[in-house]
């Protein structure tokens, strides 16, 4: 192999160019972005960046002891596959030929109907753009109260905003963590003074208002969907790589084609963990499967196989998240999830599915641990919040 891109410049792609490199690729490296930005981390866009305290997220990397040609402002359109290994990127700037791939393109942002204006929060352009409409007074209405949503409320309100937030499920996060978990995070908003509406769907975005489904208008000066994202694979449409939600690998984040690998939110990898397909949008993982698809790519053993984790900055809140909890049997709380600081854990019999915590880190540290090694824990124990989340 002596001719490998990355297309895309999120995390997982510059990770994916540092980890070829250490593991001694020693051929032409190209990462193709359709940002004009070097890459940058996300977490931050919803987070310091929107509030005004940090400007520039970008990833230190050292581009030329990388050996890599950046091609930013560059967008991959298709894929054309060579009948033995290889082929050719199609890009805005022309054909790309390769014989080793990775795919890191990421996740978009999902739109709603309507031609008024409304804002997204995906790229570093996004984030500052919003930043300019979240001045004091100004009426920010917020579609989707899952993570991002529950971030940028966070942010609007702390500037002074007068922020409403419309929810089409009977809770906030409900598609993440569940209703009973992600409805006791409903007081937050009206203790940051945020109108949470639930159970509301929203039609169209009209110029300066939403339309709801009830033929009810919601007036706002900036609106924001936080609704999802699904991951940025049209330009592999006809390439013939399986595409199911993501592109589809196995354990190792190889395609169907051994010379092609796919990771971070763009990829749905086989998880042996949980014996099923898994497509996570989560830094953690952008950060570190790129080791395991650089191994692969370069014809080393390696499989992904890591419980997810991820975190969030909310309302003066650290939640954290670790584990798979859509296949546990049951749901234990540790501590009252009342009071400031709380946790749940979710288990199958004595084995530790997956753990929320806010604002106890240990707790998460622990769990995760616990949750890495698949060792069975003291149920009894796991319930109470004055001892250490530990195996039996
Ligand atoms: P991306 O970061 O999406 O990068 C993909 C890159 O590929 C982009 O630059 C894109 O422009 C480019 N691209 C797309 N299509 C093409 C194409 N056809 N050709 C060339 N280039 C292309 N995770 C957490 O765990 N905790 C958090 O608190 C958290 N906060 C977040 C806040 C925000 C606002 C956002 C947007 C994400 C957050 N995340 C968080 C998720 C985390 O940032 C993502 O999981 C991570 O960025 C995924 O990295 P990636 O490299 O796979 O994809």
């Amino acid at each position: 192999m002596d001719r490998v891109i990355v297309a895309g410049g999120g995390l997982a792609g510059v990770r994916a160019v540092e980890a070829l490199r250490s593991k001694g690729y020693e051929g032409e490296l190209t990462l193709i972005s359709a940002e004009r930005h070097k890459p940058y981390d996300r977490p931050p866009l919803s987070k310091a960046v929107l509030a005004g305290e940090v400007d520039d997220t970008t990833v230190d990397a050292d581009w030329d002891g990388l050996r890599c040609e950046l091609l930013l402002g560059e967008r991959a359109t298709a894929l054309r596959l060579d009948a033995g290994r290889g082929g050719t990127v199609e890009t805005t700037a022309g054909d790309r030929p390769f014989d080793g791939l990775v795919i890191a393109t990421g996740a978009t942002p999902i739109t709603l109907p309507g031609d008024g204006p409304q804002h997204v929060l995906r790229t570093l352009d996004d984030s500052r753009r919003l930043r300019a409409g979240l001045t004091a007074g100004a009426r920010v209405v917020i579609v989707g109260a899952g993570w991002i949503g529950a971030e940028v409320a966070t942010t609007a309100a702390k500037k002074g905003c007068e922020v409403t937030v419309i929810e089409a499920a009977d809770a906030p996060l409900a598609n993440a963590v569940g209703p009973q978990v992600g409805g006791l995070t409903a007081r937050w908003y009206a203790e940051a003074g945020i109108d949470l509406r639930t159970g509301v769907k929203v039609a169209a975005v009209e110029h300066g208002r939403l339309l709801l489904a009830d033929g009810d208008h919601v007036a706002a000066d900036e609106i924001v969907v936080g609704v999802g994202v699904r991951p940025e694979v049209g330009w592999l449409a006809g390439s013939g790589l399986e595409i199911e939600g993501g592109v589809v690998t196995d354990a190792s984040l190889r395609t169907g084609r051994p010379e092609i690998v796919a990771v971070g939110d763009c990829a749905a990898w086989w998880s042996e963990r949980y014996g099923r397909r898994l497509l996570v949008e989560h830094w953690d993982t952008a950060l570190n499967a790129p080791d395991v698809a650089a191994a692969t790519l370069l014809g080393q053993e390696a499989s992904y196989d890591a419980a997810p984790y991820f975190w969030s900055e909310q309302f003066g809140k650290m939640v954290q998240y670790a584990g798979y909890h859509p296949v546990a049997e049951r749901m234990v709380f540790r501590g009252d999830p009342a009071a400031d600081k709380w946790a749940v854990c979710w288990l199958t019999g004595d084995r530790l599915d997956a753990i929320l915590t806010v604002d106890r880190p240990r707790d998460l540290v622990q769990a995760r641990r616990i949750i890495a090694a698949g060792t069975p824990v003291d149920p009894e124990a796991v319930a109470d919040p004055g001892v250490p989340v530990r195996q039996a």
